[in-house]
């Protein structure tokens, strides 16, 4: 695989942003924990962490970062999100993935629950899919292609380069969904150029 030089920005404000940046590391990508608009500069990629989407969006409000997310997310630059991650994304939030969500439709955290999983371009091996008081995708626009199902329902979807599952690639060994992220990561872009012109 290429190794990114861009950084990739990991929302930071609630939830599990550590898993991805450990998962991410060890892949050899340079992480950057995203708390301001000032945070989103420069990187090349971002991951939008599960959690729980109303503390979440209580951030961003308080942050002002709603329109600097949406913005990042139209770059057409690559953007992962994980359950809370992809609520935040869906015509009732941010509104930039063209999906809706019903939130906690897979049951309370009792019912969190692990099941196999086909992922369109993760080659044939099951993925082990980590669920816990998953969203579930209730409507998925035109333009977005289901990458896996569950019982019938898309669990993982792609628009453009933007990634979204209900479930949680970042809980287990399993890095192809971060791999395939990364591998849409411009190996290098106009920040990195403008730097090496500066340096
Ligand atoms: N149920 C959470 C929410 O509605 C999402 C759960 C998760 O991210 N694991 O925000």
């Amino acid at each position: 695989m290429t190794q990114p030089t861009g950084t990739i920005g990991i929302l930071a404000l609630q939830g599990g942003f550590e898993a991805h940046a450990k998962l991410l590391t060890g892949l050899g990508a340079n992480v950057r924990e995203v708390r301001t608009a000032a945070d989103l500069a420069g990187i090349s990629g971002l991951v939008l962490p599960g959690g729980e989407s109303t503390t979440m969006m209580l951030g961003i409000e308080r942050e002002s970062l709603a329109a600097p997310l949406a913005e990042f997310v139209g770059s057409g630059l690559p953007v992962l999100a994980t359950c809370a991650g992809m609520i935040i994304l869906d015509d009732a939030h941010l509104n930039v993935l063209n999906v809706s969500c019903d939130r906690n439709a897979y049951g309370g955290q009792v019912h969190s629950f692990e099941a196999d999983i086909t992922v369109d371009g993760a080659g044939d091996d099951a993925f082990r899919g980590v669920f816990i008081r998953a969203p579930r995708l209730t409507r998925t626009g035109a333009d977005v292609e289901t990458l896996a199902t569950h019982d019938g329902v898309p669990v993982a979807v792609r628009e453009d380069r933007v990634f979204a599952m209900s479930f949680h690639p970042e809980l287990t060994d399993d890095d192809r969904i971060h791999r395939i992220f990364l591998e849409m990561v411009p190996v290098t872009n106009v920040t990195d150029i403008n730097r090496k012109k500066a340096a």
